[in-house]
């Protein structure tokens, strides 16, 4: 380069720093490359919004839930027959209305039977109606008393087996209920719908056979109407006074409590009968030895207390006084009615009075004993064990 040359860049760069150029500043840190941008996760699609459980409505409380007592009172009528059943809505079902109060050969028991009944069914029905009168048989111990209680209280319906309509009793009853107009219902081979309906958590039923027994008629026990309420898990079994043809007849399937048939006498409750029923209770509703009627009949049998007392798991309540048949009913003797070991959940109408058993549908039973003494029991019951006395002069005539 010529000198001059060199001058001119020297004075140029001089020049330039006198103008105030900024120094040029140090060199920055090399910008480092930047992490690659890691893809994001996929998103996920969220699970699927799982709908809702629906909504239950609220249950309604069952009519099992509600635990409403059901209660029977299997009245104290001496040697007869009468049952009021008071269902959880407050309905009531009578069985059979006792005997007629002027029976003959009955005495003064049959007259104080019948007012203890109708005593009883004014304190226990407080006004309220006989829903169902159910007749389960023409016997006067079961018929004889329907045409005073027709007579004296409100019946809903009554109804019976349609058989022997000209029978004195039969048309007593019928008129009697015609003049209250209280319509009559026949249950039979042919009709066994009842004519109310069923309630709350229960089931009405009639036991008819699927035919008559050969000797119905002339045997009116073998004609008996049976009928069946159940409640929730109870369930009580009425067969009036059927007999063992009648028993084999019958369809029949467990039942909590059992009516025994024909007031404990043996020729009822039969081995196969209460093998199939299979009662957990068992009541008898029968007079006491020598009284009225039963001075005839010497219900129950020794050999019914004992069967029906093995069925329900042994004798672990008080004895029952029963005839045990060593010799002919009217022949008998104080030695012939023992005190039967028994169980305590089989009770008897002669040894324990008005027997009101009362369930909530649980499949028990508690015996719910008069208001004066307010305890409710299953075991405890009264331990007066009747006296036998000596053989009537006027037993009264055959079988009913
Ligand atoms: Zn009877």
């Amino acid at each position: 380069m010529k000198w001059s040359a060199m001058r001119n860049a020297l004075a140029a760069a001089l020049l330039f720093v006198a103008a105030g150029c900024p120094p040029v500043p140090p060199p920055t840190q090399p910008i480092q490359p930047t992490q690659p941008i890691q893809p994001t996760q996929p998103i996920q699609p969220t699970q699927p919004i799982q709908p809702t459980q629906p909504i239950q409505p609220t249950q309604p409380v069952s009519d099992c839930d509600r635990h409403l007592p059901l209660r029977v009172r299997f009245y104290d009528v001496a040697q007869a027959l009468a049952a009021l059943v008071t269902l959880p809505d407050g309905r009531t079902i009578l069985v059979d209305a006792g005997d007629f109060s002027a029976r003959e050969h009955c005495g003064p028991s049959c007259k104080t039977a019948h007012d203890h009944l109708v005593a009883r069914l004014k304190a226990d029905l407080q006004d309220h109606p006989i829903d169902l009168l159910w007749i389960t048989h023409q016997h006067s111990d079961h018929m004889g008393g329907a045409e005073d209680v027709l007579k004296s209280f409100k019946v809903g319906v009554l109804v019976d087996n349609g058989l022997e309509p000209a029978r004195q009793q039969t048309k007593a009853t019928h008129d009697a209920a015609s003049a209250g107009g209280v319509p009559s219902v026949a249950i039979d081979l042919d009709h066994r719908a009842l004519p109310i309906a069923d309630g709350a958590g229960v089931h009405l039923e009639s036991l008819v056979p699927s035919k008559w027994p050969a000797d119905c008629p002339p045997n009116a026990n073998d004609c008996s109407i049976g009928l069946r309420i159940d409640y929730c898990a109870s369930s009580i079994l009425f067969t009036g006074d059927a007999e063992h043809l009648e028993e084999d007849a019958f369809t029949v399937r467990a039942a909590t409590l059992l009516q025994l048939g024909h007031h404990g006498s043996d020729t009822s409750s039969s081995d196969s009968f209460i093998h199939r029923v299979a009662p957990k209770y068992a009541v008898i509703s029968a007079g006491k030895p020598g009284e009225g009627t039963n001075r005839g009949y010497c219900h129950p049998r020794k050999s019914v207390v004992d069967r029906v007392t093995a069925a329900l798991g042994g004798a672990d309540g008080d004895p029952i006084v029963a005839f045990d048949a060593a010799v002919h009913c009217g022949q008998d003797a104080p030695a012939n009615w023992p005190a039967v070991p028994a169980s305590a959940r089989l009770w008897a109408t002669e040894r324990d009075g008005d027997v009101v058993l009362v369930t909530t549908g649980d499949g028990t039973f508690t015996r719910e004993l008069p208001p004066a003494t307010t305890t409710t029991t299953t075991t405890t019951m009264p331990t007066t064990t009747p006296t036998p006395t000596t053989t009537p002069s006027t037993p009264p005539p055959a079988q009913p």
